[in-house]
């Protein structure tokens, strides 16, 4: 059997590392004077790295280990699928028991009026088809020109191509020829750091009517569809007002606009429902899924489309499908994390117990010095850090220096929090415990005490 090494020394593997894996978004010529932490193991909340050290992981990996590390039952399933039947394609007037009950169940849970999953590998392939699906519905419709796709600034979709264009991240934009055509940015709804004076309630307002003067500028019958995340998770964790989902819904129903959900981060019981979207209350057309649809155990993704956009597109053949769309191994596990999720009440215990207890913990975070506020939706949190609380200050040094100081130092305190610019994020697994979450709480004071102490004898305390 093929040996996975553990036992190397820690400084060969990292060697080894530098100079043979390319990592994602990173740096790859700074691995080799400073090696990546090797991550051996994982149980519950806890990854083990190849030193022996126990790391609380405040992020679920990448927001996506909803049900925790170490789940047997995943591992079971996927054995037991392996050996049954490892692989099979749905292309060719063929079909297997994984895809239909996968399909069946999801369409389940997801909120009224949904009929059809189409699949795929990860979130980015998944809005890749969106796009792709959404011209070809209204194409059939006789409307080939209503093509283009309004998206927002600072938006996350995915680094493909279509998933990157999507996306509003000016750094991905800037390399590779992003974005592709027919996609259009309008504004994030993030009032902390662009509202200015304006409330919160007038500024969300205010964004949510870029997409209807967009519209009126594009022409609505050039405007297939709005994408958005209920909440944007890697811009920082950004939660609209409270005005600015009832206003988006009210413009697309308006102009006949399809709304798409990325609900990559929200679903899956992040929010404390199975989707952001019913914690938001909308109504998409198409919502796209990864990350917790498998807890991370299996590399699967998918759009869960309307019945309505559903019947348009599949009147005629969709030119589009990938080897793994549904791959059985994947889908058997994606229906065994849904059990878990179920039957142990996880989404719930997310709504009523351990999702209030960390936004209380959270929350509290805004009265240290270094925060300017705290924003948590469900079990998916974020911090702004301020040299002056008392103005919404960002920082004078570039953005993201403090950011970054401040994760290098929870990083040390064996706490994984994620720095987006100068905000910092959590999305822990959905099972962690009461005392687990007072440890959190407890290693991102502790971080939060050191980063002020070092931003401030660095010299760089200062607003911009
Ligand atoms: C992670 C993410 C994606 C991309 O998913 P991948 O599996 O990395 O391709 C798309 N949308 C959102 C909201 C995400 O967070």
């Amino acid at each position: 059997m093929t040996q996975i090494t553990n036992h190397l020394p820690t400084a060969e593997l990292q060697a080894l590392d530098a100079a043979h894996h390319m990592h994602p978004f990173s740096t790859q010529a700074g691995f080799e004077t400073r090696g990546a932490r090797v991550i051996t193991r994982a149980k519950g909340v806890f990854l083990t790295d190849s030193e022996g050290e126990e790391i609380l992981d405040a992020m679920a990996g990448l927001w996506c280990v909803n049900i925790g590390y170490g789940r047997d039952e995943l591992a079971d399933v996927a054995a037991r699928q392996m050996r049954e039947l490892p692989y099979y394609n749905t292309f060719f007037q063929t079909t297997h028991v994984p895809a239909i009950a996968l399909s069946a169940k999801l369409v389940e849970i997801a909120p009224d009026g949904f009929s059809h999953v189409f699949y795929g590998s990860s979130g980015s392939e998944a809005n890749d088809t969106n796009i792709r699906l959404v011209r070809h519905y209204w194409a059939t419709k006789g409307q080939p020109d209503k093509n283009i796709i309004i998206s927002r600034k600072n938006a996350y979709h995915g680094s493909t191509m279509g998933g990157g264009s999507l996306g509003g991240m000016s750094g991905m934009h800037a390399q590779g020829g992003m974005p592709i055509p027919n996609i259009h940015h309008i504004g994030q709804p993030n009032w902390y750091a662009e509202g200015g004076d304006m409330t919160p309630a007038e500024f969300g307002l205010m964004r949510a009517r870029e997409l209807e003067q967009a519209i009126e500028q594009l022409g609505a019958d050039r405007v297939a569809a709005f994408i958005a995340e209920p909440v944007q998770g890697a811009g920082g964790v950004i939660v609209a007002p409270d005005t600015y989902w009832p206003e988006i819904q009210r413009i697309c129903d308006a102009h006949d606009i399809l709304l798409i959900a990325d609900e990559v981060i929200c679903g899956f019981g992040r929010t404390g429902q199975w989707f952001g979207s019913q914690t938001l209350n909308i109504r998409p057309d198409i919502m796209t899924m990864a990350k917790g649809l498998s807890s991370g155990y299996a590399p699967i993704a998918g759009s869960m489309i309307s019945a309505e956009v559903a019947q348009v597109v599949g009147q005629t053949e969709f030119n589009h499908g990938y080897t793994y769309h549904a791959h059985p191994v994947a889908a058997a596990v994606a229906l065994e994390n849904i059990r878990i999720l179920e039957e142990e009440k996880i989404i719930q215990r997310v709504h009523d117990d351990i999702g209030p207890y960390l936004q209380g913990k959270w929350r509290a975070l805004a009265d240290h010095p270094l925060v300017g506020e705290a924003q948590i939706v469900g079990m998916m949190g974020s911090i702004a850090l301020t040299p002056d609380k008392s103005r919404r200050a960002p920082f004078a040094a570039e953005a993201g220096t403090a950011g970054y100081i401040t994760r290098e130092i929870s990083f040390a305190n064996n706490l994984v929090m994620r720095h987006v610019g100068d905000r910092m994020i959590i999305s822990p697994p959905l099972t962690i415990t009461h005392a687990e979450v007072d440890l959190l709480i407890e290693r991102a004071t502790k971080t939060l005490d050191q980063a002020l102490a070092k931003i401030k004898s660095e010299g760089l305390l200062v607003a911009g």
